[in-house]
């Protein structure tokens, strides 16, 4: 059926009529218009889209090395609001706020150090002590960190649960360093020798209740210097570990006669448990390599059940008679940390870049050197939102110069071995922010005269 139009009265008689029939010029008019108008609003709609991807640095041309992701080759790396935006073969800087240049460099994951001493302070000991726990043996995290490419560092107990609240106010709560800590299972954590040996204060209950207060700090357990000739120090460290469920790290130094390292890697500790100072051997102590320069037959089956072996370098607990008979014989530490505190680090052991650059010696791969500072620390710490430059992951991003030439490497016994390759930290980014740029890669040239 045909349908008439009603005239209603809003329009004119002949309306529809005439808008049918209007001239074409008239459509082209409006049809362009229209056109004109979903113009700006896809414009304005790629703007919105072009700002939420602005790049506010881009790390151009350098070699990328991100173990988690299997990254192993050259790749731009964009930093966007603290954040990975992206890692790929390139990525055009025409939105980049800052472009750094890092041909010739290599590019990785910012560094954990899985074992330092930050509680920093002025609190004079006592007694002869250690000086670690709120004095001055420790050091402050940001004097140290960035200049080695190290953007979090773990704390190896410095306090315990009476004084970490003091630690956690004084210095991780003040540092751009990422601080992460292992507790004591000493009460007053590393406060001095006669502290490590009160046995009466180490309180697994204690320890497990200020880490479950304190998760977003604390990762761990860790036991030093009980010189007494059994094991309680551990048990009650493992008893914490079970009850928080962290893992647990051991020094096991000064026994006499030294307690079995068998038994504390074969039965006392759990897979995942950490043993640092790794390559430290003396009377007091068993190392992994026996007095005969041989691999003790247990220590790859205890690495096989899930041991973490870690460097904890320090001023002490690094022997190149430990290191070099354990590589010949395929014993590599699973973890790479320096043991920092104000004895090491004017010692042998320096920082962390130099202690990679020993193993780098040694033949260890770059990309194992990175991986063991990386991704694995992240790993045994249970940390895995750190250690990778994964999209959306904090962007903490280390830029290394792998220098050639002639280097001396010094153990904690004062002997030297020579290499020629050294890392050095040239740029590190923490949280999308340059905190270190050794020569300025990342700045705009200066054009006046000078
Ligand atoms: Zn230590």
């Amino acid at each position: 059926m045909k349908q008439s139009v009603k005239n209603t009265g809003l329009f004119p008689r002949n309306f529809f009529y005439r808008t049918s029939a209007m001239n074409m010029n008239w459509v082209l008019k409006k049809g362009s218009l229209l056109l004109w108008c979903l113009t700006i609003i896809l414009g304005l709609f790629s703007i919105q889209f072009a700002h939420a991807q602005q790049i506010d640095i881009l790390i151009k041309g350098g070699h990328v090395i991100d173990p988690k992701n299997e990254i192993d080759s050259r790749m731009d790396v964009a930093i966007a609001d603290g954040k990975i935006l992206r890692v790929a073969e390139n990525i055009p800087d025409g939105e980049a706020g800052r472009v750094v240049d890092a041909t010739g460099f290599y590019v990785t994951p910012g560094l954990i150090d899985m074992h330092t001493h930050l509680f920093y302070g002025t609190k004079e000991v006592g007694f002869r002590g250690f000086e670690i726990t709120n004095s001055y043996g420790s050091v402050q995290p940001d004097a140290f960190s960035f200049r080695t490419g190290v953007t979090t560092m773990v704390d190896a107990g410095s306090s315990g649960w009476r004084d970490f609240h003091t630690f956690r106010k004084q210095t991780v709560e003040n540092s751009r360093t990422r601080v992460l800590a292992f507790l004591s299972i000493a009460g007053h954590g590393m406060l001095g020798s006669v502290h490590a040996q009160y046995v009466q204060d180490m309180d697994p209950e204690a320890t497990a209740f200020i880490i479950s207060q304190n998760r977003d700090v604390l990762v761990g357990i860790k036991k030093h210097h009980y010189r007494g000739p059994d094991f309680r120090p551990v048990e009650r460290a493992v008893e914490a570990g079970k009850l928080a469920d962290v893992p647990v790290m051991v020094d096991f130094g000064g026994h006499d006669p030294p307690l079995s390292l068998e038994k504390l890697l074969m039965e006392k500790l759990r897979p995942g448990d950490i043993l640092t100072h790794t390559h430290f051997g003396s009377s007091q102590r068993q190392g992994a390599i026996d007095e005969n320069g041989s691999l003790r037959p247990f220590i790859l089956e205890a690495q096989e059940r899930g041991i973490i072996f870690d460097v904890g370098h320090g001023a002490g607990g690094f022997q190149w008679d430990q290191v070099i008979p354990g590589s010949q014989q395929g014993f590599w530490p699973n973890t790479i940390s320096t043991d920092l505190y104000r004895l090491s680090m004017n010692a042998g052991m320096k920082d962390l870049s130099n202690v990679m650059s020993k193993f780098l010696t040694l033949g260890m791969s770059l990309q194992d050197v990175i991986e063991r500072t990386t991704w694995k620390p992240a790993q045994v710490i249970k940390r895995e939102e750190l250690g990778h430059l994964s999209e959306g992951a904090e962007a903490d991003v280390t830029v290394f110069k792998l220098r050639e030439g002639e280097f001396g490497f010094l153990d904690a016994r004062g002997n030297r071995v020579n290499g020629n390759r050294k890392l050095e930290a040239e740029l590190t980014i923490r949280a999308g922010r340059v905190v270190w740029d050794l020569n300025g890669i990342s700045a705009p040239a200066w054009e006046g005269d000078f």
